[in-house]
């Protein structure tokens, strides 16, 4: 399992998120950002437009989710 923090992911807190890959842990950081917007947590709302506009125009965001694959490739098992 690797770790990597909502803030790592753009967000604007440092709730931990575990997985075994990628995918995995944004799939996470996307349940997290759908709830904090549900609850009305406005320091969420940038993070959370910025992973919709993501689904929307994957090909646009590719860089972001090639980033995002590298940093949790490189981070250590633990
Ligand atoms: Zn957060």
């Amino acid at each position: 399992m690797k770790t990597m923090t909502c803030r790592d992911l753009g967000g604007p807190c440092d709730l931990a998120h575990r997985a075994d890959t990628a995918d995995e842990i944004i799939k996470a950081q996307d349940r997290h950002l759908k709830e904090a917007e549900k609850s009305g947590d406005a320091t969420h709302q940038e993070a959370r437009q910025a992973m919709k506009a993501r689904w929307r125009h994957p090909k646009k965001s590719m860089a972001w989710y090639t980033g995002t694959k590298q940093t949790f490739a490189a981070l250590a098992d633990d």
